[in-house]
């Protein structure tokens, strides 16, 4: 009798025994709350009470906790005596990210590099800032008459596949630029109508023909390197560092030029044009605005006191090339790449942009233009390319 009785298990044991009141059994008012749906971020509690979970000694009911922010399905084995009741609650996202976009104004060279003027950012409850992300209709850049304005749709799916879209507004205008390109292949910077970018102050920010610094900008944190000379706070310390190896190492490295006022570029740029010529200065000087130098964060450097474009095969010029980029410097305008960064090959200008790009570009031998033109854009710049 006492084995049949088990065999049906405790509610008739406790009928039995101890009338209908008194059953201890953990039990469960409604059957829906073992299989939960709960969306991700919101407010969950899986308390005994919350779930409708009950036993004759609540306090003695334990449970485990489960986390709240993790998606997926998870279970909570709640245990009272030797009963165990296993709920399972699934956190899911379905809050699409949020898009916030800015309608835009470019010119029609600008259309071809239309996606990287975009400026939309998309933020996701779970998945974080996924701007990176976002796709936008393709545009057929050859039919496009300017000036007009373009609609562009853009959308971008969070993790868990929910889907967000905006429309963006462009505005394209024509532009009295016509550029004027040297059989050499290198361009007169002062027929081009550059890109202003918008966050001069990133220290990976690109300047080139293309695009200038902001007319009012100046570097704030110009700190003296000796010598008369200055770079931006962290492209100084980096400098010294280096500069101390080099000593250490028995290499001679002289700083021959460094931080430039937007006058002394001026001076410099028309002082090139008006004595060596127009075509000369697009190769070796840039024009006010679109210097590394007017960035605080090039410094032009030597075993002696000239610009030696053979710096690179002197023991000062083999030792930066080994060790420039550990301290965030690179030569910016490498002997092959001159139609890349429309520069002639300057051995001695080097470029802080901070030893992680640094590194990357010394690995993968990219300029800073093929680097942004394949990277997405994290400094706060959108960039216009040749
Ligand atoms: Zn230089």
């Amino acid at each position: 009798m006492k084995r049949v009785k088990e065999a049906v298990g405790c509610l008739s044991i406790c009928l039995l025994v101890s009338g209908c009141g008194e059953t201890d059994t953990l039990a469960i008012a409604d059957e829906k709350n073992l299989h939960l749906e709960v969306a991700y971020g919101e407010e969950f509690s899986y308390t005994p009470e919350s779930l409708g979970i009950s036993a004759n000694d609540m306090e003695k009911i334990s449970y485990n906790e489960i986390d709240l922010n993790a998606l997926g399905t998870q279970k909570i084995i709640y245990q009272y005596n030797d009963q165990e009741l296993t709920v399972e609650v699934t956190i899911v996202d379905k809050e699409p990210p949020v898009m916030s976009a800015q309608d835009i104004t470019i010119s029609e060279q600008e259309l071809n590099a239309i996606d990287s003027y975009m400026q939309i950012s998309a933020v996701d409850n779970y998945d974080g800032d996924i701007s990176s992300s976002v796709t936008c209709d393709p545009i057929d850049v050859s039919s496009i008459t300017a000036p007009t304005v373009l609609t562009r749709v853009c959308s971008v799916k969070d993790s868990s596949g929910n889907e967000a879209q905006t429309t963006v507004q462009i505005n394209v205008e024509e532009s009295s630029e016509r550029i004027e390109v040297y059989a050499s292949g290198v361009v007169n910077g002062l027929t081009v109508e550059p890109h202003i970018v918008e966050n001069p102050d990133s220290i990976t920010v690109m300047v080139n023909k293309f695009n200038a610094l902001p007319d009012d900008y100046a570097p704030s944190d110009l700190v003296d390197i000796g010598g008369g000379y200055q770079l931006r706070q962290e492209a100084a310390v980096q400098y010294a560092a280096m500069k101390a190896q080099a000593d250490a190492d028995g290499i001679v490295l002289n700083v021959l030029s460094a931080y430039r006022t937007k006058s002394y570029q001026e001076g410099l740029f028309w002082n090139y044009v008006n004595t060596q010529g127009e075509e000369y200065a697009a190769v070796y000087s840039a024009v006010p605005r679109r210097s590394e130098h007017e960035l605080g964060l090039a410094i032009d450097v030597g075993d002696n006191y000239y610009l030696d474009e053979n710096l690179d095969h002197t023991a000062t010029g083999i030792w930066l090339n080994e060790n420039a980029a550990k301290y965030g410097f690179i030569m910016r305008y490498p002997e092959d790449k001159v139609l890349t960064t429309q520069y002639g090959f300057e051995a001695w200008h080097y470029r802080y942009v901070g030893a992680e790009l640094a590194m990357k570009l010394k690995e993968s031998n990219l300029t800073l233009e093929e680097y942004y033109q394949v990277e997405s854009m994290e400094d706060g710049n959108s960039y216009r390319f040749y």
